[in-house]
């Protein structure tokens, strides 16, 4: 397939050709299609390399909506998150968590996403019924090579002492039921440090990565990502550790932040920063000055650490206003995080499958074919302007399209620039 008249991330003209059956990108630049190429048209696109979702919830995505009340804004903070959505238990089905969950993958691969890690909840009332319906999901997008999904069993605290046997017990009913990943809070539980030993054995036992739920508070108290740090440090980062949040990492002092990214650095500790559900959940006690909610960006960045960008919640308690789309992640990494626009992006696709444990796709020969083309004149009208017109192309595959009919009064006398991109 050759993807044909597209721009690259500086806005220099290039052409795609990729091969299906590898599934690897072949040739960047001027590209003659052969007799019997498919051809596919991406004037006026960006091409960019696929986004990844390294931290997404499925099965709560959606719920707030058509739930006016409890579930379309708590109006308060994570515990009040918590609480609302466990008031919502009673009654929820698996084949309805399956559908709002199909309907939040189809949505991320419409927005240029071809990898997608989902943490799932499992504990009581419904144990690991919903890894269950995520798992029917991704055998369906396995099948049908739509996108890559993982799933993270997100286990329920305590973990630890006699009050956490029910909760280990679910945790390895999760492993059997095909959980690909071991998650859980263990900043939440009475011992916090046990907790995460807890969960990076059963992670080395079943063979499996840990990413775990971490320090999500301003309280710059709560700060267990050092330890995981030790931990790992101590274990190794066997198939792969990942801190998602650390959002009290960002409220401590410089040297605190640089002693601990450089550990985590040491240690191979990933770290997920996830802006709208930590700029929608943290803060709303403190009146003035706002703190942001994001982790301390430019330490982890300065010591090394691979630091990815999810969108995590989509219009449920945890997030009412979640758009599921990697360019709204990266555009709050740039206006809320301050990064360049082009780090935006590394972090929601090649960093996001680094996290993954996935093989680049950077857009250069031999590299995935896996890769997005969207709308604009360059990487930052690409972003900015997040416009729906996008190709999603996933294994050499074409495995989105979505186009725009935009019409906006008459042309103007002045002269009819394009409403996106290419105006230069
Ligand atoms: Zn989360």
């Amino acid at each position: 397939m050759v993807l044909r008249g597209g721009v690259l991330a500086g806005g220099r003209r290039a052409d795609v050709a990729v091969d299906f059956e590898l599934g690897v990108v072949l040739q960047v630049g001027t590209v003659e299609a052969q007799p019997g190429d498919h051809v596919e048209p991406v004037d006026g696109m960006v091409l960019l390399p696929a986004a990844a979702e390294p931290h997404a919830h499925l099965d709560k995505a959606f719920l707030a909506v058509g739930a006016p009340g409890a579930l379309d804004s708590p109006g308060g903070d994570l515990a009040a998150a918590i609480a609302a959505m466990r008031a919502s238990d009673a009654g929820r089905r698996a084949d309805e968590v399956t559908r709002r969950a199909g309907r939040a993958l189809r949505t991320l691969v419409a927005h240029g996403v071809t990898a997608v890690r989902t943490h799932v909840d499992v504990r009581s009332p419904f144990g690991v019924g919903n890894l269950r319906a995520l798992a029917a999901v991704r055998q369906w997008v396995t099948a049908t090579e739509l996108a890559d999904l993982q799933l993270v069993a997100l286990v329920d605290t305590p973990l630890t002492g006699t009050a956490g046997a029910g909760n280990r017990r679910l945790l390895r009913s999760a492993l059997d039921a095909g959980a690909d990943v071991v998650g859980g809070c263990p900043y939440r539980d009475p011992d916090p440090r046990g907790a995460t030993a807890l969960l990076l054995q059963a992670a080395a036992d079943a063979g499996v990565g840990v990413d775990l739920h971490t320090d999500e508070t301003i309280d710059p108290k709560v700060l267990t990502v050092a330890e995981l740090a030790m931990l790992v440090a101590e274990r190794g980062p066997g198939a792969g550790a990942t801190a998602s949040h650390c959002v009290s990492l960002g409220m401590q002092p410089l040297a605190v932040q640089r002693r601990i990214a450089a550990g985590l650095a040491e240690a191979g500790v990933s770290v997920v920063t996830l802006p709208q559900t930590n700029l929608f959940l943290q803060g709303r006690q403190v009146p003035t000055a706002v703190p942001r909610g994001l982790t301390a960006l430019p330490a982890l960045l300065q010591a090394g650490v691979t630091v990815a960008g999810g969108s995590d919640n989509a219009r449920d308690p945890f997030c009412s206003a979640g758009r599921l789309d990697p360019c709204e992640t990266a555009a709050l990494l740039v206006m809320a995080g301050h990064l360049a626009p082009a780090h935006a992006w590394h972090a929601c696709s090649s960093a996001a499958r680094v996290v993954m444990g996935l093989p680049a796709a950077d857009l250069t020969p031999g590299s995935a074919a896996d890769l997005v083309a969207i709308e604009g004149a360059d990487l930052l009208d690409a972003v900015a302007g997040a416009s729906e017109r996008r190709v999603t192309v996933h294994r050499g595959r074409v495995v989105a399209r979505t186009e725009v009919d935009r019409q906006v009064g008459t042309d103007p006398p002045f002269g009819a620039a394009p409403m996106v991109g290419a105006a230069r």
